[in-house]
């Protein structure tokens, strides 16, 4: 295909296509092991045009989504841990997270469900207790919280950097800015397109996050279109909403939405974000507005914002169009898809966390090493 431009064809071992959250974890976790692996990303590393931008996300271990994936964010966790100690940075920041709802809500019950099946260590706190303690919410009369200690912020962009850096210190080889065109899986070797060179190797992990059924075709994923929020204390200079009196939260209303977010004592501000809209239409992610519209996006949040944090400013001092990309349960679709292909994708808005975790299971699953932990439940053949 390259003869024209006299460039040969590249031979490699594995080649993860998309650096985004997971690709950029899949790629270190597989040079930390001595493969031959090439990365391609069709932007810039850290880029804001996909799904891993912004400064932070939240860090639960508690995961109110499934049991399983507090094993995935305690390994998130540990890998972060160590690379920091490596480069002096520092990847989660653990003040804690709050779980708060009526007794039955999703946030309180799937805590509680992590706690009991996974081990994950919790607080059960009564109404009164987080009154107290977090006086910034106008609770639900019924509304209750648990606590997950090990919970906290995680940071985004500087991850997504790092993990691709630190494969790149390993040996990973990196195309930024390099689209790839399409993937032929053979029977002896899969071939990797990109405009100016095919990379032939013996795996593909393809990790292209809303882009995903694009090169996977066939896979149940609605890419969803989620701007990211930042909002600021009423009082210029409140100490209210820094990151320690004010962590991490998931809170769900009887009508079925939600707020999360977090404080910040440091220049990325309160962000807060509204669930419960999950039935926004998918996208396609090539044509993804861009543009931020006061009525649509903003006067909903902003209402529910005056409401429930009377603290808060409600009109949002910056936003940033983003993307989640749902499967049909809320769950991941990480592993082989077929025997030179493995996939991950289908973050479902509760990704990031996990994403480290996620690359060492992808490097467990394509080098056939044994996952550390059971991954039936995000197997991406599940809903064939
Ligand atoms: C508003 C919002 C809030 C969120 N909050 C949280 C949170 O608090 N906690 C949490 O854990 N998670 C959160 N998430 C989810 C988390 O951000 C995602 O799970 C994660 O970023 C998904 O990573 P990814 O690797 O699947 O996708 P991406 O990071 O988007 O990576 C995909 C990459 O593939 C590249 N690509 C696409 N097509 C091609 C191609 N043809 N060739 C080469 N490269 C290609 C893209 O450019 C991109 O870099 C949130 C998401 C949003 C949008």
């Amino acid at each position: 295909m390259s003869e024209g431009w006299g460039v040969e064809n590249l031979r490699t071992e594995v080649v993860v296509v998309g650096l985004g959250a997971f690709g950029s974890a899949a790629l270190w976790r597989l040079a930390e092991r001595g493969v031959k692996v090439v990365g391609v990303e069709r932007q810039g590393i850290g880029h804001p045009f996909g799904s891993s931008h912004g400064t932070t996300r939240l860090f639960r271990v508690a995961c109110m989504e499934h049991p399983g994936l507090t094993t995935i964010a305690r390994k998130s966790l540990e890998l972060w841990t160590d690379l920091g100690e490596r480069n002096g940075a520092t990847y989660v920041r653990q003040t804690g997270s709050l779980n708060v709802g009526g007794p039955e809500s999703r946030p309180v019950q799937g805590a509680r469900r992590a706690a009991a099946e996974a081990g994950a260590p919790t607080t059960d706190l009564t109404h009164d207790e987080v009154v107290e303690r977090f006086p910034q919410y106008r609770l639900g009369s019924d509304d209750v919280a648990v606590w997950d200690p090990g919970a906290g912020i995680c940071f985004a962009e500087p991850t997504v950097r790092a993990q691709v850096a630190e494969a790149e210190r390993l040996g990973a080889t990196v195309y930024p800015h390099t689209m790839v065109t399409g993937i032929d899986v053979g029977a002896g070797e899969v071939t990797v397109h990109t405009p100016m060179v095919d990379i032939v190797a013996e795996q593909v992990v393809v990790s292209t996050g809303a882009w995903l059924s694009k090169l996977v075709p066939g896979l149940p994923l609605s890419p969803r279109r989620t701007p990211l929020f930042w909002f600021q204390p009423r009082e210029l200079g409140s100490r209210a909403f820094e990151l320690e009196r004010f962590p991490s939260f998931i809170w769900e209303f009887d009508d079925g939405r939600g707020l999360w977010g977090h404080g910040s004592d440091e220049e990325f501000l309160v962000k807060v974000g509204l669930h419960g809209d999950e039935s926004a239409a998918a996208v396609d992610p090539e044509e993804l507005d861009r543009y931020i519209h006061p009525r649509e996006d903003i006067a909903e949040l902003s209402a529910v914002i005056a409401d429930r944090f009377p603290e808060l400013d409600p009109e949002p001092v910056k936003v940033a169009p983003c993307m989640v990309t749902d499967s049909p349960d809320g769950q991941f679709l990480v592993g082989r898809y077929d025997e030179r292909l493995v996939v991950a994708g289908g973050d479902s808005g509760h990704g990031f966390k996990h994403c480290a975790g996620v690359g060492e299971l992808l490097a467990q699953i394509t080098t056939k090493e044994t996952p550390f932990t059971d991954v039936s439940f995000v197997d991406p053949t599940r809903f064939s």
